[in-house]
């Protein structure tokens, strides 16, 4: 009898929060869809896109995800609950299989394949070419070399360090420019093995301690969350007065 009740109202709560889900899944994503539209300037997109997207896609998703194993899992106990509970059983395995399955599909996606995509629409975002306020002329983006007499040495250093990247943007006709800056760590590169962009730094570590003059030595390692390839990297570490002047 406790049964009985229990599978009479199950349908009826479980498709509450399976609509209370969709609402909310549709909410997350939208508000990211309004915010990456609301945020101007390309470098500013890139960083909301780099640090926000995959979470929202994650939330936004998996809810969807949760709602529709629900609808299905009460459509199953209403289908079923005419049987025994044998068949009630079966229903509600393949209902939370069929979940599972979905939900694994999502992780695996925004976890390798997802990354790849990311970084193509970031690298729209930060290669497209510029226009300058002053003549409309499509700006110059400099190349390393060129840029470096445009930085400050806190820049540079940030560079070396590999905890920013900037790109100097010049209007060749009237001097004009600007420097953005991108985010150097949030970054995961693409792995040289499995060519998906799952190459991320977990360590770093001295190898030679700066002094008051000379650069110290580092080394940043790199492990691939895909097909666990390693590799190493040697980065500078500013001296100590060149540490100070950045204070
Ligand atoms: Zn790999």
């Amino acid at each position: 009898m406790e049964n009985q009740s229990l599978l009479d109202i199950w349908p009826y709560y479980a498709t509450i929060i399976a609509n209370g889900l969709v609402g909310f899944g549709l909410i997350v994503l939208i508000i990211h869809f309004v915010r990456l539209s609301i945020t101007k300037g390309y470098a500013k997109k890139y960083d909301y896109l780099n640090k926000n997207e995959a979470k929202y896609l994650l939330v936004g998703f998996i809810s969807l995800i949760i709602a529709v194993s629900l609808y299905m899992n009460s459509a199953m106990v209403n289908f079923f609950s005419r049987g025994g509970v044998f068949e009630l059983a079966i229903g509600l395995f393949i209902s939370s299989i069929i979940g599972v399955a979905f939900g694994y599909a999502l992780y695996a996606y925004l976890k390798f394949y997802y990354p790849s995509i990311l970084e193509e629409k970031l690298m729209k975002l930060r290669f497209k070419p510029r226009i300058s306020p002053e003549t409309g002329n499509v700006m110059k983006l400099l190349t390393e070399d060129e840029e470096d007499v445009h930085l400050t040495d806190e820049m540079i250093e940030h560079e070396e360090s590999m905890k920013y990247e900037y790109d100097v943007w010049m209007d060749e006709a009237s001097g004009h420019k600007f420097i953005e800056r991108y985010d150097g760590q949030q970054h995961a590169k693409l792995c040289p093995d499995c060519n998906f962009r799952t190459l991320k730094e977990y360590k770093e570590e001295e190898i030679q301690a700066p002094t008051q003059n000379e650069a110290g030595l580092g080394k940043k390692y790199f492990k691939c969350s895909y097909c666990s390839h390693h590799e190493s990297h040697d980065v500078k570490i500013a001296s100590l007065s060149e540490k100070a002047k950045m204070l």
